[in-house]
């Protein structure tokens, strides 16, 4: 099957080329060409293609407290310690936490995302209900397990957590001691496991000079990073962390976004950058609002607005897949033909179609291809199979593991 845009992100950096004709094969991409004579199967107008998206943090459980505490301070409404959301979670009954996240992830599949990182709150509750809930669904669920709040300071705990799913989700760096997280550090690296951990999300961790400690533990990831400053921030990803801005979540809850001039540095020297979309009490799991998002707010003191556009491009697909060790190369020949096709009316007239399709992406058309298949995202139901989605995401899950 041949399919032509009029625009496409090519390969791992996402080079824009004009009129391209995609090949699939036995839902592999088996050839990119540009327009040939022979008219394609397929051509869809005033179209762009990128890379599927993933989401590299999300807390899927929390979709069954919309806009708690609306009144609190953060602090206590999500902290282990002090927040009242651990105890309304537990107040929940497993089947309206299952039901509730699954709502949560057909939202993402419907917004062009395949893989979401959710952290599993209240450790082997949390990693139940989002078995169950993805169970049904198409979207890949990584699960980060997160102690308890009684075992928050507890690093026999977290060590634990760590050794059976070589995977955790620590809410600060704060909750241990020093020689603690070396331990932890250690164990990870033996484990070959991923630690994500919320760093400097807010001013009073970042005063308390959490990213310092971030060295000691060298996480995966490094989830908000919202008041980091360009050195700080490269320094962490210079030893291997990802950084993972939440850009709507930290405006709303924080009031600011990580510097989008800062972002870039990370994404030209490392190219460790990812998004993610943070708590579903407040925030829909779509990794294109966020990208328009942090655009919009940004844009008026990003140094070099095209070169922004292609680092948030980056972070939402092929960033994401590679913070959370899956292999995959976007539109790419030989590479699984998982893609979207996003349809912006304004493309043909564009003076800077990137930036035409970033101030556009959350009221756009997206299509989604699998394999052969065209899925219209929009019409997706989640009563019915969706054709071809089964074989790409069986090859995403081998590479993740
Ligand atoms: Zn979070």
């Amino acid at each position: 099957m041949r399919i032509c845009v009029d625009y496409a992100l090519i390969g791992t950096n996402l080079d824009l080329e004009r009129n391209i004709c995609i090949s699939i094969e036995n839902n592999r991409i088996s050839q990119i060409t540009g327009y040939t004579s022979t008219s394609p199967d397929i051509y869809i107008p005033s179209s762009i293609a990128i890379p599927i998206t993933a989401n590299c943090h999300a807390h899927c459980l929390d979709a069954a407290l919309p806009s708690i505490g609306e009144d609190l301070e953060l602090e206590l409404v999500v902290s282990p310690r002090r927040g009242i959301k651990y105890a309304e979670i537990s107040r929940c009954s497993i089947d309206k936490l299952t039901e509730c996240a699954k709502l949560y992830l057909a939202h993402a599949f419907r917004q062009g995302v395949i893989v979401v990182a959710s952290y599993a709150e209240l450790e082997s509750l949390g990693v139940e209900v989002l078995a169950r809930a993805s169970s049904s669904i198409p979207v890949i669920v990584v699960p980060f397990p997160q102690p308890c709040p009684s075992d928050i300071s507890s690093v026999e705990k977290y060590l634990a957590i760590l050794k059976t799913m070589r995977r955790l989700g620590m809410n600060t760096l704060l909750d241990l001691e020093f020689e603690d997280l070396k331990e932890l550090a250690k164990a990870a690296q033996h484990l070959s496991a991923h630690i994500h951990v919320h760093v400097s999300e807010t001013e009073r961790l970042y005063r308390a000079k959490d990213f310092e400690r971030a060295l000691e533990l060298k996480p995966r990831a490094a989830i908000h990073c919202t008041y980091l400053g360009k050195e700080e921030a490269l320094e962490l990803s210079r030893v291997g962390i990802w950084i993972v801005p939440c850009p709507r979540s930290n405006t709303f809850l924080v009031g600011r976004v990580m510097d989008p001039n800062v972002f870039v540095e990370v994404f030209l020297e490392t190219k460790r950058i990812a998004l993610g979309t943070d708590n579903a009490a407040w925030f829909t799991p779509s990794v294109l609002r966020e990208i328009e998002h942090y655009y919009m707010v940004s844009r008026v003191i990003a140094r070099d607005r095209m070169l922004f556009v292609k680092a948030l491009l980056y972070a939402a697909t092929i960033g994401c897949f590679r913070c959370l060790g899956i292999e995959y190369r976007g539109i790419y020949e030989n590479e699984n033909a998982a893609m979207l096709i996003v349809q912006v009316p304004e493309l043909r007239y564009s003076y800077s179609p990137l930036h035409t399709l970033v101030e556009r992406l959350s009221s756009s058309r997206v299509i989604a291809v699998f394999g052969e298949n065209i899925v219209p995202l929009e019409t997706v139901s989640m009563h019915t199979p969706i054709k071809g989605v089964e074989k790409i995401r069986r090859s995403f899950e081998q590479s993740l593991q």
